[in-house]
């Protein structure tokens, strides 16, 4: 079953979200106060997170933050105005969805579902990717080359999930930091061509002359596309 979370302040609202969400079959666990949102993120661990931006006890922002920094469950943040939903998206806070009040309850519940739909696809279709030589295991966070184990470190899993997960697609270095850090602070981003180095050493045969992991000069990398017949 789908859990949510919902921080949120106006009980009133807070309640209708909740009877909404679990007419339509959801698990919902519900915070009133930012501090306590967190950890009862923490605690609960759900699927997807309904954030409130002004909040008791910590702003939503922060929220969204941290939790961004710990993973990457989905989150559609709530805010009063037009204009702070502007401000957010600016942010690139990495918010799955956005909605402003004043909203129907039935707009959350469709805006779920589209999130939970977005997030639930890729993960189910498949959860090997392979190339070649190449086998990655998204569950078992690990990359093999002809069967053998190769030994990476968290950023360059992440790195090497994020591009192979979309084959052809180039990424820019900023995108790939977030993928892989979780922010993307500009001035860093030449730190992915050192993980992409070693990413290369460890399973390019001949890492001078890249085959999986293509340069696309000027803006990023990319993930070999193969030809299919
Ligand atoms: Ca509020």
């Amino acid at each position: 079953m789908t859990t949510i979370l919902i921080i949120e302040d106006e009980l009133e609202l807070l309640q209708i979200l909740q009877k909404y969400l679990e007419q339509a079959n959801y698990q919902v666990v519900i915070a009133s106060k930012g501090d306590l949102g967190l950890s009862m993120w923490e605690e609960k661990q759900p699927d997807l997170v309904i954030l409130d931006l002004n909040l008791p006890g910590m702003d939503g922002l922060d929220i969204a933050r941290e939790i961004r920094r710990k993973s990457d469950t989905p989150i559609i943040m709530v805010t009063a105005r037009v204009e702070e939903t502007d401000r957010l998206i600016g942010l690139e806070l990495g918010a799955d969805d956005y909605i402003t009040k004043p909203f129907s309850p039935r707009e959350v519940v469709a805006r779920v579902r589209a999130v939970m739909r977005r997030v639930k696809i890729p993960k189910e279709v498949s959860n090997v990717i392979k190339s070649g030589a190449l086998e990655i295991d998204l569950d078992g966070y690990e990359v093999s080359i002809d069967d053998e184990v190769i030994d990476l470190t968290p950023t360059e899993f992440k790195i090497i999930e994020t591009l192979a997960s979309q084959p052809g697609r180039v990424f820019n270095r900023l995108q790939l930091l977030e993928a892989s850090q979780g922010n993307a602070y500009e001035g860093y981003e030449r730190t992915i061509d050192a993980h992409i180095k070693n990413l290369r050493a460890k399973i390019e045969s001949d890492p001078k002359n890249p085959y999986y992991i293509e340069t696309v000069f000027g803006i990023g990398y990319r993930f070999v596309k193969e030809k299919r017949d």
